[in-house]
Formats: structure tokens, sequence, C-alpha cells
């Protein structure tokens, strides 16, 4: 039985082969670190903004898809590609830069779609032409960083956008038929799994097409790894985890593509939960746990 949509099967379906992600850095940074809209960042995100194993671009982009095809190639010999602008914000920037960007990642015959990690509040009407242009030429996905519906929280983790950007950018995105993924976060200081689970509800009700589903993660040199050292918060066990993301994924719709049911960051900077090192292990046992309690996306949907 399968337990939920997987972004595998999805992108299967989609493209007829095996569709890998390679991540790359655009050079962007990001309106919550340059004191636009905050400093510091979010305070879970790393110095080189959620994106530790990417490429950067700098060097031109088909030697960078050329690398991140390396770092892939240990694990995988054959299929196509997803260019997945992944560090910062990357919208945030003039549309031009935008513009060729983009354009010379989608020429290469092997990139079969772009996806784009964004804010909510970086969408302008300009990016939004631009990109909803480029979705005619290969589909394009937008990712939104959302973690939480929680306004406290947003406030405690810095996120520096509220919720109301977030349905409005949602909105804008579906009139543009963009297919948008929204990634959240599960384990932030002071949410219970109560709190998770309407997160995952109300993304599941907000009309976007995939979710992402991370576990926090302390990483060294972010002031969440200061509040972690005084003893501010804890983490989840990976038992905790595992029950609250199967609540998680039966709250939103059988036919929302699941992304990720878990992240990963840079080990080196992992100071916690040491468990999720070990990547293979942890989908081990949350893959084990839904057949034992034979979870079934969408089992609790209910559509508002
Ligand atoms: S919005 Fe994204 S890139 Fe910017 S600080 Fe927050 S997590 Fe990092």
């Amino acid at each position: 039985m399968e337990h939920y949509y997987s972004l595998n099967r999805y992108l299967k379906e989609t493209f007829g082969c095996k569709v890998y992600k390679l991540a790359l850095d655009g050079g962007f940074t990001c309106p919550n670190r340059d004191g636009t809209k905050g400093t510091g960042g979010c305070i879970f995100c790393s110095d080189s903004g959620s994106g530790d194993f990417s490429v950067p671009v700098g060097g031109g982009m088909d030697t960078a898809i050329e690398k991140a095809k390396q770092v892939l190639a240990r694990k995988h010999t054959e299929g196509r590609y997803i260019a997945y602008f992944q560090n910062h914000t990357n919208t945030y920037g003039p549309v031009e830069k935008l513009d060729g960007l983009f354009r010379s990642a989608l020429r290469h015959p092997e990139i079969a779609a772009l996806s784009v990690g964004t804010r909510p509040d970086c969408l302008p009407p300009e990016v939004l032409d631009l990109l909803e242009e480029l979705n005619d030429i290969k589909p394009v996905f937008v990712e939104l960083g959302l973690q939480t519906i929680h306004e406290d929280t947003a406030r405690l983790i810095n996120r520096c956008y509220s919720l109301k950007e977030y349905d409005d950018a949602v909105r804008r995105l579906q009139e543009r038929r963009l297919n948008t993924v929204v990634h959240m976060i599960l384990g932030l200081p002071g949410e219970d799994g109560d709190r998770m689970v309407r997160t995952a509800e109300y993304i599941g009700r907000s009309g976007v097409q995939g979710i992402k589903f991370q576990l926090l993660h302390v990483l060294d040199h972010t002031p969440l790894a200061r509040m972690y050292r005084e003893g501010a918060f804890e983490v989840l066990s990976l038992e905790e985890y595992t029950r609250i993301l199967e609540e998680c994924l039966m709250r939103i719709p059988p036919d929302m593509v699941v992304h990720r049911i878990t992240g990963d960051g840079a080990k080196k900077d992992l100071l916690a939960p040491l468990w999720s090192g070990n990547k293979k292990a942890v989908l081990n046992h949350i893959n084990s746990c839904l057949e034992r309690d034979g979870i079934r996306q969408g089992a609790r949907f209910i559509p508002e």
C-alpha cells in the first residue's frame, strides 16, 4: 500500500522517467538578512541560506549543472533533472538577472523543469510575469518557506512576513497556474503536535500543489544553536516526529504531492537531533511505521 503521494511518483507520472533535483546556488541573498525585512535571517537558517549542498552557478550554468550531476552520480545513473535554485531567496533581485539565470538553466537539454525557492513577500508582478512565461517553456515550481501558520512562532523564528502575505502570494501564484510547494517545519520551539497538524491542515486547504515536511535541525553557528545550548527548547525524538508526521499526512488532500517527509542539513554542523544524521535509517523507520499504522494520506482531510 502506498501511504502518500510521493514526489518520485509524481515526477514519473509527469515526465515518464526518473527526474532528479540539481541544487544550484544563484548567488542571491535574502531580505531577511540584508536588513530590508530583517537581519540575521530565520533562526534556523545556515549561512548558505538553507542550501548546504548546492553548486554555485558563478562559473557558468552548464558547468554548474555538470558539477551538480556529478554530486548525484554516485547514487543515480540516468534520468532528467530539475534545476533547483535553493539558497536564500531566489526571486530577490532584478528581474533581468532572474530572466538570464532561469532561461540559461532551462535551455540545457537535460533540464526538464525549474524549481525556485523563495518567500511570499518576494513575488512582485514582474517576477510572476517572468515565471508564468517560463512555465510555458518548461514546468516551473515555486517553493515557499512558510514553516508555521502561527504568528507567535513566526515572530520567534524571525520569519519577518505574515500569514496574510502567504495567503496573498498563494492566490497570485494560483492565478498564474504556477505549481506551488510549501515547506513546513516540525519541531519548532514552543509548538506541540496539535499546532503542527494545524499548519499542515492549513497548507492542505490553501490550494497549493505540494508540501515539504522538514524536521527542525539545529545547525551550529545559527541563532537557534544558541537557544538550544541555553536549554530554551528540546528537539523531537524520531518517534515523536513520526507520530506527528503521520497525523499531518492524514490531514492533507490525497492528491497533494509530498516532496519530502524529512530533511537533512550539513552533518558537520548538526547539533541536534543527532538521530537525523542517518537519513536511510530515519526513512526506514518512518516507512515501517506508516505501514504498521496503516496510514493513508488524506484519510482525515476535511476540505473547507
Ligand atoms: S527566508 Fe529563507 S533564506 Fe531567508 S533567512 Fe529565512 S530560511 Fe533563510
